[in-house]
């Protein structure tokens, strides 16, 4: 790791929230509702999809998760109201899969009830490995309430693959990712050309199963290999999408995908409890801190 990284990596978690804001916040669609929604519509005019993600996770209180599951509840009425191109996704642990199992379920239910009420779709967040068994056991139960609902594999697991091969059909849909959490390395791919080589199968096994696949990565290499595999297997493109995040730089690369007529749907994170999260993906990626310099400068 360079010194720039090293100093942001210790730095930054003990700065004033003022000063770490620009470094922290680009990554966010602001504190409230209506800021995340206004960006949702703008990413709209522009052609792409949305999903919005409520920041938080690891919630302890029953209150507190309860509070969290009417918001989404209201969101989707919000992008209902709207007529927003807009999803939403879920961590388990953000309405209280730490509780307990039962609770979350009791949640993850609810939210799912006004995804088919308003003819949506839900997507549930991959968090670290402790929760991968329950998440997917919270998607087969909801999947009882409506079949558009999803979840999202994590590429670094060794696990999954069989997971993928196991669970999906023609009515799966799964968001591949690398992964984001540190896991050890009994149980995850720490290498990058194991994790993107993993991840090009899940999306070859998720195609030989019928399923619908979201790609979400910002690494060029991985959507140029995707794109290489796609045109040559004659992928139908109503089978996929590309994904990424809110405000990660991708130098014209996801409207030079509209163009050629891909889809691609932008996650969109939002809420009060930006500055915990934030700093908790700077710390995982002290590049991102390299983009707010690179971007202070292209703009000033
Ligand atoms: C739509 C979406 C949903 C996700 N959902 C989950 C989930 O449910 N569970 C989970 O564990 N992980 C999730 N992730 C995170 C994901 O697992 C990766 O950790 C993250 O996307 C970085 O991996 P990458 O594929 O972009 O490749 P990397 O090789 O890590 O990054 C490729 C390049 O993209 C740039 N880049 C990557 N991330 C950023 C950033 N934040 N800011 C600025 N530049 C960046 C850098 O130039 C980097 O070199 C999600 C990611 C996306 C895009």
């Amino acid at each position: 790791m360079n010194l720039f990284n090293t100093f942001i990596m210790k730095a930054v978690s003990h700065l004033p929230k003022w000063f770490a804001t620009p470094f922290a916040k680009p990554y966010v669609a602001g504190e409230t509702t209506q800021e995340a929604l206004k960006n949702v519509s703008k990413l709209n005019q522009k052609g792409f999809r949305a999903t919005l993600d409520i920041l938080g996770e690891h919630v302890l209180s029953s209150n507190f998760a309860k509070n969290i599951t009417n918001q989404y509840c209201n969101l989707y009425k919000q992008i209902s109201d709207e007529k927003l191109n807009c999803t939403i996704s879920v961590k388990p642990s953000h309405i209280g899969l730490n509780i307990s199992y039962s609770e979350a379920l009791q949640n993850l239910k609810l939210i799912s009830q006004r995804a088919k009420d308003l003819n949506n779709f839900l997507r549930i967040d991959m968090e670290n490995s402790l929760l991968t068994d329950q998440t997917f056991k919270l998607l087969n139960e909801c999947k009882s309430i409506t079949k558009n609902i999803g979840v999202a594999v994590q590429a670094y697991l060794f696990r999954s693959l069989n997971d993928v091969n196991t669970l999906a059909d023609s009515e799966f849909n799964a968001r591949i990712c690398k992964g984001i959490y540190k896991e050890n390395s009994s149980v995850a791919f720490n290498d990058r050309l194991d994790i993107k080589n993993n991840f090009m199968l899940i999306a070859k096994s998720l195609v030989a199963k019928g399923s619908f696949a979201g790609y979400a990565t910002h690494d060029q290499e991985l959507i140029d290999e995707l794109i290489n595999w796609i045109q040559t297997e004659k992928i139908p493109k109503e089978r996929f999408e590309f994904q990424t995040l809110f405000g990660v730089p991708m130098d014209g690369r996801l409207e030079e995908l509209i163009n050629e007529g891909y889809a691609v749907r932008i996650y969109v994170p939002f809420g009060p409890d930006w500055f915990d999260y934030s700093i908790r993906r700077l710390k995982e990626n002290p590049d991102i801190a390299k983009y707010v310099m690179k971007n202070f400068f292209k703009n000033g």
